[in-house]
């Protein structure tokens, strides 16, 4: 639950522009317009750091992002209070979304500076929802989902076992204050809007400010890899990726020359180029699809999963992606290109419509 992408996705685009060089993940900040400073907190895994973002205002900070539930992270909020801060206290912490590396110190940052935590009831309640292990064994309709997927029963077992061992499972913040799409937060001398984005995460808060054009993006625009979108036991029947690309629609109605500070990779301009190139790397996974389906007939989401994701190298990445294949085929079906039939194997298999 830490990790906003699905591998194999890294690409680089000729159309950005890096006004900034990134800060190293020691508690070093850089401004990036008056009052705003970029941070980065080390994770030990491919993705190696999330960025956080610190807004000023007159007596004090809003902290944005967390990163994840580590003592290395705690040291390092402990360094930025009190060498970053200009001696000001924390006031705020907002979270963007749910998953573990913006949300993992929720409760530590909102209990060791007193301060408020603010996100929205979708993200809230769903870190809830994911605070502890998976059940072991897991429920009969949770097998039964990748079963149906074309997932070996095995194979399920052990991916959750590795879910089970996450050694980065944060604790509950007990109580929030919720944002909601559309608000203004005032901060210090900036107006933010709240920007809702869906797919990736169920009501994930973008920060816009319009007179300066920034757009704090968290895992909505990423300028490099794509951020996972998946279908998950939880809502098998789920369309995400419509709304994904919808809530990417949205961002697309911002300013051309907004500065998007994102969760990953680097502070960058081009949001118009990089929705566009999103916009078209999905067509090029549906396409990627269409023609294995046309190649080989019936198949099931697992057996796509590998010509789709054809360099997967750990469990968990295995499980991001099912999901991510079973989502582009979840959008293929409501498009009308694609059915599915639940076959005597209880696997479903998919092929082309016609
Ligand atoms: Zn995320």
């Amino acid at each position: 639950m830490a990790e906003a992408a699905t591998p194999s996705r890294l690409r680089a685009s000729a159309a950005l522009d890096y006004p900034f060089t990134a800060p190293t993940s020691d508690g070093a900040v850089v401004e990036v317009a008056p009052g705003i400073l970029w941070a980065r907190m080390p994770m030990p895994m491919s993705l190696d750091h999330i960025n956080v973002y610190l807004l000023r205002e007159d007596d004090g900070w809003t902290l944005v992002d967390t990163g994840l539930n580590t003592e290395r992270t705690r040291a390092l909020w402990e360094l930025i209070a009190a060498e970053r801060l200009d001696g000001l206290p924390v006031k705020r912490l907002v979270c963007t979304h749910c998953h573990y590396d913006h949300a993992g110190q929720a409760a530590w940052i909102s209990e060791r500076f007193d301060v408020p935590l603010l996100m929205t009831y979708g993200e809230y309640f769903m870190l809830r929802g994911l605070m502890g292990p998976p059940p072991d064994p897991l429920p009969p309709s949770q097998m039964a989902f990748y079963r149906r997927a074309g997932m070996a029963d095995a194979r399920t077992e052990a991916i959750f076992d590795a879910f089970r061992r996450d050694p980065f499972m944060p604790p509950v913040p007990p109580a929030y204050q919720r944002l909601r799409g559309g608000d203004v937060l005032r901060i210090g001398a900036r107006d933010w809007q709240v920007v809702i984005g869906e797919g990736h995460s169920p009501e994930h808060a973008c920060l816009y400010n319009a007179a300066d054009r920034i757009l704090i993006a968290g895992d909505q625009l990423l300028p490099r890899i794509s951020s996972n979108v998946l279908v998950s036991p939880v809502e098998p029947e789920a369309n995400p990726l419509q709304l994904w690309l919808e809530s990417l629609d949205r961002l697309d109605r911002l300013a051309p020359d907004t500065l998007v500070l994102p969760s990953h990779q680097s502070v960058f301009r081009g949001l118009h180029a990089r929705v566009e190139e999103l916009h078209a790397h999905h067509q090029q996974q549906f396409e990627v699809l269409r023609a294995e389906l046309a190649r080989r007939g019936p198949a099931t989401a697992f057996e796509l999963m590998q010509v789709q994701f054809p360099k997967l190298r750990h469990a968990v990445d295995e499980m991001m992606a099912l999901g991510e294949t079973i989502a582009h085929l979840s959008w293929l079906r409501h498009d009308g290109g694609v059915r599915r039939v639940l076959d005597d194997d209880g696997c479903h298999r998919f092929s082309l419509a016609s």
